[in-house]
């Protein structure tokens, strides 16, 4: 038996529907929709391409968008004072500033800067620290991990009381999963398990999940004899394998040897074309969420 594909290219379609619908109310009820800036610093092809492609979506959900690109020798004073200036715009909801930033600007500064009420990307310590008290506090949640929650909880599989097995704790994917798995609430209520380099016998917690998440930039690292018959697997990896020599482009893989998985897993997520389009996708429904705010609270 051949394990359920969750495709993040088709929920991201059904979820761009849906916020394009709730654009459309909004326009109607307050007379303008979200907007959003996204600020790009210098010139990294692959910052260009991931910042083309959210101006991209958001201009076809009918967005006000700015894209405001900045030199790369600006200094960070002057950067910040750029924040600022949107934190105060009334027609901006969600300011985004595209990582990584050259090596003289501290991140940790620019990301701080931003107001937590217009922080979309969900990385500012407040809504972070929201995210962790949970319930009614929680205001962004990242865009991966929302991502990833989204996917789990569309594919209908059961969170409440589940295994999940988070492997990697970064900031922006392992350890925010592995908080909002645990959590008190709807899509969440699991018991939460998660593993990194330092962990003894990754294999062995592997097995328990029914829910396996991984995030560590290691292609194949999950072996299909670790994967529990009828486990979800949320395949979080992007490596760049190789080149494919007709069209020039990257050939990309998971973390988890996606063949064989399959013949496993109850469910499972392709790279690419899983997690990967939803991180745009919750971008974009977190500024739909600062807009209503934002509007509903204008004086
Ligand atoms: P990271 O490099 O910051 O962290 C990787 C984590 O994995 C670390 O915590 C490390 O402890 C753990 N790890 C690495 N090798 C391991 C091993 N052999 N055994 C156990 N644990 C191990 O990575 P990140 O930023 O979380 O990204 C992880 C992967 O997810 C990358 O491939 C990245 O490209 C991808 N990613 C995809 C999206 C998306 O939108 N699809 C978004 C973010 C990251």
């Amino acid at each position: 038996m051949s394990a359920e594909i969750i495709s993040g290219t088709q929920m991201r379609k059904e979820i761009l529907a849906e916020l394009e619908r709730e654009v459309v109310e909004m326009k109607e009820k307050y007379g303008k929709g979200p907007g959003l800036v996204t600020i790009l610093v210098g010139e990294n092809p692959a910052s260009i391409s991931y910042v083309t492609l959210k101006v991209k979506t958001a201009l076809n959900l009918g967005f006000h968008e700015i894209q405001d690109n900045q030199a790369e020798d600006i200094s960070e004073e002057d950067l910040l004072a750029l924040i600022e200036k949107y934190n105060n715009d009334p027609d901006i909801h969600g300011i985004l500033v595209q990582l990584p930033l050259p090596k003289h600007i501290n991140e940790d500064a620019v990301i701080t800067a931003i107001s937590p009420d217009k922080d979309v990307d969900g990385f500012h310590p407040v809504n972070l620290g929201k995210m962790v008290i949970g319930g009614d506090q929680v205001r962004y949640l990242p865009c991966t991990p929302a991502g990833i929650q989204e996917m789990i909880v569309r594919s209908g599989t059961e969170t409440s009381g589940a295994e999940v097995v988070v492997v990697g704790r970064s900031n922006i994917v392992g350890k925010p999963i592995s908080v909002m798995m645990g959590q008190k609430g709807p899509g969440a209520n699991s018991t939460v398990t998660m593993v990194h380099t330092r962990t003894q016998d990754l294999a062995s917690h592997c097995k328990r999940a029914d829910i396996l998440i991984v995030a560590a930039g290691v292609p194949g690292l999950v072996k299909p004899e670790w994967i529990k018959k009828g486990a979800t697997v949320i395949d979080v990896g992007v490596n760049r394998v190789g080149v494919n020599e007709e069209t020039g482009k990257a050939i990309l893989s998971g973390d988890v040897d996606y063949e064989e998985a399959r013949k496993v897993a109850g469910k499972i997520t392709p790279v690419p074309g899983g997690v990967g389009p939803m991180t745009i996708t919750m971008l974009m429904k977190n500024t739909v969420k600062s807009a209503w705010w934002h509007l509903g609270n204008a004086k």
